[in-house]
């Protein structure tokens, strides 16, 4: 949680950092700049081909085996909420994918 001070060059700071976009808090956690999401995100990668293996069982039936998929465009991410775009946050985001 983060307690804002009456002192003024500390409430300063803070807004230059708003300003700049998606900002991290010392957790490391990311925020959406537009509307304070921290919780929710999806990422979309263009340009994906997707590759999979199937077995064709006896009564001609197919089952998965294995997929593959390799992404040849960009990898974005956005806020699920108002789906600002946060693409610069992307290594940070992949960085802390467990
Ligand atoms: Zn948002």
């Amino acid at each position: 949680m983060t307690i804002l001070s009456k002192n003024s060059h500390i409430k300063f700071t803070i807004d230059q950092a708003t300003l700049q976009g998606p900002v991290t808090r010392p957790s490391g956690r990311i925020i959406c700049p537009e509307c304070g999401n921290d919780l929710l995100f999806f990422e979309v990668a263009e340009e994906v081909t997707l590759t999979t293996s199937y077995v064709q069982n006896p009564d001609g039936s197919f089952t998965p085996q294995s997929d593959d998929s390799r992404i040849l465009g960009e990898v974005k991410l956005f806020c699920a909420e108002c789906r600002h775009d946060l693409s610069r946050f992307h290594n940070r985001f992949v960085e802390m994918l467990f």
